[in-house]
């Protein structure tokens, strides 16, 4: 998910909604965190103006809706201060009719402070058992998401101010969160202690912004301030910007960030994703290179890998697989033959580059294999000589329970086979090779790496368990995998 705020953008007549419209903006710069679900909630004074909906922030928001009806959503969210959010669902699932209740950010009334609304990117790992907890003392919950947690817990908290109450909720749960929260009065933002999601601090003239990543900071105008720190919580308001401390753990930030979720403009704890994703693509090349006519990515999330690799091997790139901008992603479809459906409709191999040609081919990660299996079929319909497939990544072999939507061990298809062999047999290619985890430490700028694998993530201070099942979160909803604290 994503998550934007903004606080303090003016409010005038002749751009009553300006507050939301950037936020509006900013959303629509982190599409690629979520593209289930968008929603706004604007304060103009008085109270909270909420527009929520199934479908892209353009289609939702978009100024086409405001031309056509003269009075598109945007315009009803008047106010100098907004938060919003893109969903992309990882907890409280189902495309049926209690997802719309679902979709942020969520808001509630607290008796003494007033309305708070409330919009999450991460997810809890103790939220049913919180849940269990507090239903059981008579409370109810409208929807089926994780987040809704940190509101009730809000409201039952004793604490009288606002940032209080939620540091409060906050010490209750377990997991991974980036928040924005908006009242009356203050625009908030805190990372969890451990920092798996990205959050950042930016400025627009007198406005504050909090943000997923600095690419809606570049897109909206605004210049970025720097990164929120794990465990730091920001609160603006009249009197200026404040920091808080909520909690410390040691750092894991989500190495996945890296390799696949941001966007390559983006700026991630000091560092350019796209410069770190060529790394990545070197270190591929440097453990192991084939020899091939060209290097060509799964585009769009393999080609900064593919770039590196190209430029390291000395192996010519070419753009021999298209991709349709219309397609969706295949990986947020519900079942496989959706998901096949739309990979045949978001890919092509152009034949009479590859045809009688040896190819290495890289993507960024095998999750369940649907896309690797339909394009290596792609490249022998025409007529390929031998395709060899790279990951910048090593194997998935664990789901993600902090907040990006891995399918179960069983599905991913790094489990279903014995070896490598039966994998690339499987796959229908010539060799398949993954980064090894020190690899995409050493792409990250870590040199002094453990000879554990298991134990890189905890020395660099990432989050790596669905590459190697180590969790660095205690997860207590879920069992499966071996916890590492
Ligand atoms: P597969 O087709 O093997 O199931 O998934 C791999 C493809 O999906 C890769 O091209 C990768 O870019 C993309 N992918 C990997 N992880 C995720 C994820 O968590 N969410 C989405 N939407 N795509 C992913
Ligand atoms: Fe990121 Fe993987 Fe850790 Fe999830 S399990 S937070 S995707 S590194
Ligand atoms: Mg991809």
């Amino acid at each position: 998910c994503a998550v934007f705020g903004i606080w303090g953008a003016g409010s005038d007549e002749d751009n009553p909604s300006r507050a939301a419209a950037i936020t509006a903006t900013g959303l629509h710069a982190l599409q690629h965190r979520g593209q289930e679900a968008c929603g706004i909630v604007a304060f103009d004074k008085s109270q909270f103006l909420v527009h929520r909906a199934v479908g892209l922030v353009g289609d939702v928001f978009g100024k086409g809706k405001a031309d056509r009806g003269g009075a598109g959503p945007l315009t009803r969210l008047v106010g100098s201060s907004a938060i919003g959010h893109t969903r992309y669902a990882t907890s409280g699932k189902g495309a049926g009719p209690a997802s719309i209740r679902n979709i942020q950010p969520l808001w509630t009334d607290l008796d003494e402070t007033g309305g708070f609304a409330l919009a999450h990117n991460g997810n809890l790992t103790n939220a049913m058992a919180l849940k269990a907890e507090l239903r059981a003392e008579g409370r109810r919950f409208q929807s089926t998401s994780d987040t809704e947690v940190i509101l009730d817990l809000m409201a039952r908290s004793r604490e009288r101010r606002l940032a209080n109450r939620l540091i409060d909720a906050l010490s209750r749960v377990v997991g991974a969160y980036s928040i924005v929260g908006l009242s009356a009065k203050k625009l908030i933002g805190v990372r969890d202690p451990s920092g798996v999601r990205p959050l950042v601090l930016g400025r627009l003239d007198n406005a504050w912004i909090i943000c997923s990543e600095t690419c809606a900071l570049d897109i909206v105008g605004a210049t970025f301030v720097r990164d929120i720190e794990p465990g730091e919580m920001i609160v603006i308001d009249e009197d200026g910007m404040q920091t808080r401390r909520i909690g410390a753990a040691p750092r894991r930030f989500c190495i996945f960030e890296y390799i696949y979720f941001s966007r390559p403009d983006s700026f991630v704890e000091g560092r350019n994703v796209y410069s770190i994703r060529q790394a990545i693509g070197r270190e591929l090349a440097k453990e192991e290179t084939h020899s091939a006519d060209m290097v060509i990515p799964v585009p769009d999330s393999g080609t900064p890998a593919a770039v590196g690799y190209a430029k390291e091997s000395g192996i010519p790139f070419e753009l021999a697989v298209t991709r349709s901008q219309l397609a969706g992603r295949s990986f947020i479809e519900p079942d496989q033959e959706s998901r096949e459906q739309v990979v045949r409709r978001k890919l092509n191999v152009n034949r009479d580059m590859v045809r009688g040609k040896s190819v290495v081919l890289v993507d960024d990660s095998i999750v369940r294999g649907t896309t690797s299996k339909i394009l290596v079929k792609m490249f022998r319909d025409a007529g390929v000589r031998e395709v060899h497939m790279r990951i910048a990544s090593p194997p998935t072999r664990s789901p993600c329970y902090y907040g990006v939507d891995t399918p179960s061990k069983g599905e991913l298809i790094f489990n279903q086979y014995a070896n490598l062999e039966q994998m690339e047999r499987h796959l229908g290619v010539d060799s398949l090779r993954y980064l090894s985890v020190p690899g995409m430490y050493r792409a990250v700028g870590e040199t002094d790496i453990p000879e554990d694998e298991t134990e890189c993530g905890a020395k660099a201070g990432y989050c790596d368990a669905c590459f190697t099942g180590k969790y660095p979160i205690r997860l207590v909803d879920n069992s499966e995998g071996s916890v590492n604290q």
